[in-house]
């Protein structure tokens, strides 16, 4: 015969059996089991991908930069380190682009302040305040 409990607020369940009648021991939860499991592969599996980056050929890091570079404007410090060290990386050299973001500070130029004087080209960094000076040729 099934036996209903009934509870304070009205309502009334069917009493879960006891598995394991007058015992002290309750049985694993397999559900605590799993979660153990999950738990250890999982932060394998994340630390894996942490240290793993993407791997991309030297051709492909190539047409990234080239398109870095196309919008540069308005991209933040670690942007511009991000695409240094991809080139850094696959021994592209930046040339001509390197002049267009500043190198102590790494922030694309925004109307910066240039002067010319004894064919020297002097810009001035907004943010920092850094002069690079390049040769006219
Ligand atoms: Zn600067």
């Amino acid at each position: 015969m099934p036996e209903f409990q009934t509870f304070g607020d009205g309502h009334s369940s069917r009493a879960i059996p006891d598995p394991i009648p007058n015992s002290e021991v309750k049985p694993a939860t397999p559900c605590a089991l799993v979660s153990d499991k999950m738990r250890n592969t999982g932060a394998v599996f994340t630390n894996f991908i942490y240290f793993m980056p993407e791997k991309i050929s030297k051709k492909e890091a190539k047409k990234q930069i080239e398109e870095f570079f196309l919008n540069i404007k308005g991209r933040t410090t670690r942007e511009v380190q991000k695409i240094k060290k991809l080139a850094m990386s696959f021994n592209l050299p930046l040339k001509e682009k390197r002049k267009t973001f500043c190198k102590k500070c790494l922030i694309p130029y925004v109307n910066p302040k240039i002067r010319i004087k004894n064919k020297i080209k002097s810009t001035t960094c907004k943010n920092c305040g850094h002069v690079s000076r390049w040769r006219i040729k």
